[in-house]
């Protein structure tokens, strides 16, 4: 394929896409097909001769489509979202194009400095303050991994990137059951370890009880550990669960702890004033990871994590051997330095365009109602026989169960993802099985959502 024919067959892409986005609502919208039922579909060998790209294009159309869990469905309410507002979209496509990679100022200024104007204008979107700056990752995984080696490098001294971890003293890291699994990953990965990560109990809010964090960290340096950092959750993945950040961030002041804070869901919401005050005192944390690839509409991925000083994290990821200086302008930032992986996407594009082409009202807007519809819902579940709700509204996430027990409650999921209408999932709390709906679809509607009432009322009548 040349230039000229990619002209045509992105027509093609086109309305492909349009045809499929369109017809979305009549599909199921969780994949239906069996393990290995598509990797069957492909020869087991790959071509020697080129192949005509009708004849790619004809098996896309064929194989593809029916392994898919469509994300975009607006009736996806599995997880959280991965939206992908059209106006992004097209930013993810000119960005492909282009195909220009940004670990450097040099290798392109427009990708480095746009995302440092993106950052500035997501962090008044935010009110986080004139404190933030910040950077773009491809997850908030990769993000709380950065903020993990940087709170155990810190601790350190910088002994653990010079020399390695062994004769060191133990790393720890505090964080509540809430917190994501990224967050073990992370110390996994850190050579923290597992053992190493402390659970701080909760309170009846399911929020890190910042006098048991201090016992914790009093109790871990009598005995000869060194405590590094804090992750705070900000909307937890499981039920949308917040620390009183507030609170924890005093108690690490006060231990000169490194935090970071978790809000890869819930921190989209707060371009809306009204849901600040669930994330309070945020403002004094160190980091802040917040995923616009999931809530906000920004194609995945596109993390954002911003820094009060980026310096620490500088320090522990930054290396600048000859090939990568940047001669005539060492006064540039180089964001290589600030993350994990050495090469970058064009991502601030897509956050350049979704603002732009939605405004901040017109998203505000959307996680409004996304609240708003939430709530609905789960009133109108709460009045089905046999329907428990377990957890409440907390944004737009909320949780219910079947009062006949965890096996009923696991069996209608299985037949309202069978069903296909909406697709839902599972997680466990206070050691039951409840089923998680999440409102956060770009083009869902309140119809949309109100048809997870139906839906179960139908299944249980
Ligand atoms: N933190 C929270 C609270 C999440 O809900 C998730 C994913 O859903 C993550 C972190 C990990 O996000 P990512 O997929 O960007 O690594």
């Amino acid at each position: 394929m040349n230039h000229d024919e990619l002209r045509d067959w992105s027509k093609r892409a086109a309305d492909w896409g349009h045809a499929y986005h369109a017809g979305l609502r009549d599909r199921p919208v969780r994949a239906a097909t069996t393990p290995g039922e598509i990797a069957a579909m492909l020869p087991p060998a790959p071509p020697e001769q080129a192949e005509a790209m009708e004849t790619i294009f004809a098996d896309f159309e064929r194989i593809v489509p029916p392994g898919l869990t469509h994300w975009q469905h607006p009736r996806f309410f599995a997880y959280f979202p991965a939206n992908a507002a059209p106006a992004s979209m097209l930013a993810e496509q000119l960005a492909n194009t282009i195909a220009a990679q940004g670990m450097l100022w040099q290798t392109s200024p427009a990708l480095t400095e746009i995302e440092q104007v993106m950052m500035v204008w997501l962090r008044e979107a935010l009110g986080l303050g004139p404190g933030f700056t910040g950077t773009i990752h491809d997850s908030a995984t990769t993000a709380t991994l950065s903020a993990v080696l940087t709170m155990r490098e810190r601790a350190l001294d910088w002994k653990g990137i010079e020399t390695g971890l062994s004769g060191q003293p133990p790393v720890r890291i505090y964080v509540s059951p809430e917190a994501h699994s990224s967050v073990d990953k992370a110390v996994r990965v850190a050579g923290i370890g597992q053992a190493n990560l402390v659970r701080i109990p909760t309170d009846a809010h399911n929020a890190m009880k910042p006098g048991a964090l201090a016992g914790a960290i009093a109790a871990d340096r009598a005995a000869g550990f060194l405590p590094a950092g804090i992750v705070l959750v900000a909307g937890g993945t499981s039920i949308g669960a917040f620390d009183g950040i507030r609170d924890c961030l005093q108690v690490a002041q006060a231990e000169g702890l490194y935090t970071h804070v978790d809000a890869a869901w819930a921190g989209s919401a707060m371009i809306c004033p009204e849901f600040r005050p669930l994330w309070d005192g945020v403002e004094g944390a160190d980091s802040v990871v917040f995923n616009p690839h999931k809530w906000l509409g920004a194609q995945f991925d596109c993390a954002v994590q911003f820094l009060a000083d980026p310096a620490p994290q500088v320090r522990t990821l930054g290396l600048r051997p000859v090939f990568l200086e940047t001669l005539e302008h060492e006064e540039v930032v180089n964001f290589n330095e600030w993350t994990v992986p050495m090469g970058r996407r064009f991502r601030a594009l897509k956050l350049w365009f979704l603002i732009r082409a939605y405004g901040l009202d017109g998203l505000r807007a959307r996680i409004r109602d996304h609240v708003a519809w939430a709530e609905a819902l789960c009133t109108d579940l709460a009045g089905i026989e046999g329907v428990e709700i377990v957890t409440g509204p907390s944004l737009s996430l909320f949780t219910f169960a079947l009062t006949a027990g965890d096996a009923a409650t696991e069996a209608l999921l299985t037949r309202i993802n069978e069903d296909g209408r909406v697709y839902l999932t599972q997680t466990r709390h206070d050691g039951r099985f409840v089923i998680r709906v999440q409102v956060g679809q770009f083009d869902c509607t309140r119809e949309d959502v109100m048809t997870v009432a139906a839906v179960v009322r139908e299944l249980l009548a």
